[in-house]
C-alpha cells in the first residue's frame, strides 16, 4: 500500500530510477518469508507498476522502472502487451528472449567481502571458490562445480511446473534460491511464480499437469486474476 506514494515521490524528486524487488527467500528475506504477498496480490502490484510506468511514459517522463527477482514478470509483461499492444508482441518477445530470464550463475555473480564467489547476491550460503586464490574467469567457467554446471544449463533439470512451462526461454526457471529455501531443492519450481498452470501452457489431465501437481506452489491454491491494487492488510514484523 506504500507503492503509490513511492512512485509519487520518485516523480516529485526527479529520481531517475526505481527498482521494486520481489522477496527473495535468503538472509533477512528468508526470515520474512511468511509476509510475502499471495500470488493474486503480487499480480495486482505488478499490474500497478506497469500502469504507473505506462503513465510516466505517456507524459514524456523518462525513468527506469525495474522489477527485480521474479522473472515470471517477463511472461506476464508479454501477455499484457499481447492484449494491449498486439502490434508490438514480436519486438517485445525478442527483447525478453535477449534478457533470457534469471541469469544467476550465467550473467550474474556476487563476491562477498572475504572474496568468495557466489552465483548471485542471495546465494552466499554456497561458495564457488575464492577469487583471492583463483582468477574469477577460471572459477566462473569451471563446470566441474555441480551447482555451476546445473545453473549454466538448467532447463532440462528443473522440476515441477518450471520444467514444463512454455515460458522457460524468457524466465529461465526464475530464482533458484527461492525454490531451494521453500522446497529444500534448488531445482524445484519457484514458489513465487504467480502465473496459473493455464497461463504457463499446462492443460488439465496431461502429464505436464501431473508434474506440476507433484510440486505444489501457492498459485495452485488460488484462482489467479488481474485486479486493481487495493490496500493490503497491515502486517507487523514480530
Ligand atoms: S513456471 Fe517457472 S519457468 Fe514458468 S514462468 Fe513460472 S517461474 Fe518461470
Amino acid at each position: 500500500d506504500e507503492l503509490p506514494g513511492i512512485f509519487d515521490l520518485t516523480e516529485q524528486e526527479k529520481i531517475p530510477r526505481l527498482c521494486v524487488y520481489h522477496l527473495a527467500y535468503a538472509g533477512r528475506g528468508d526470515k520474512m518469508r511468511r509476509f510475502d504477498l499471495e500470488p493474486r496480490r503480487t499480480r495486482a502490484v505488478v499490474d500497478y507498476i506497469f500502469q504507473r510506468s505506462q503513465d510516466l511514459h505517456a507524459r514524456g517522463i523518462d525513468k527506469d522502472i525495474l522489477t527485480v527477482d521474479n522473472h515470471a514478470d517477463n511472461p506476464y509483461l508479454y501477455m499484457r502487451v499481447q492484449k494491449e499492444q498486439p502490434q508490438r508482441t514480436e519486438e517485445v518477445y525478442q527483447m525478453l528472449r535477449w534478457n533470457g530470464g534469471n541469469q544467476s550463475g550465467i550473467a550474474v555473480s556476487s563476491i562477498d567481502p572475504l572474496g568468495h564467489l557466489h552465483v548471485d547476491q542471495f546465494s552466499w550460503h554456497y561458495s564457488l571458490g575464492d577469487v583471492r586464490q583463483r582468477p574469477f574467469a577460471e572459477i566462473w567457467s569451471d563446470t566441474s562445480d555441480p551447482v555451476m554446471r546445473l545453473l549454466k544449463d538448467r532447463k532440462p533439470h528443473l522440476k515441477g511446473r518450471c520444467r514444463v512451462c512454455k515460458w522457460l526461454d524468457v524466465c529461465n526457471g526464475n530464482l533458484r534460491v527461492r525454490a531451494e529455501r521453500y522446497f529444500g531443492d534448488f531445482l524445484a519450481p519457484d514458489p513465487a511464480c504467480y502465473l496459473t498452470d493455464e497461463e504457463i501452457g499446462i492443460a488439465p489431465g496431461t502429464p505436464a499437469a501431473e508434474e506440476s501437481a507433484r510440486w505444489p506452489v501457492p498459485v495452485h491454491d488460488e484462482s489467479a486474476g488481474s485486479s486493481q491494487l487495493s490496500p493490503a492488510p497491515r502486517r507487523r514484523l514480530r
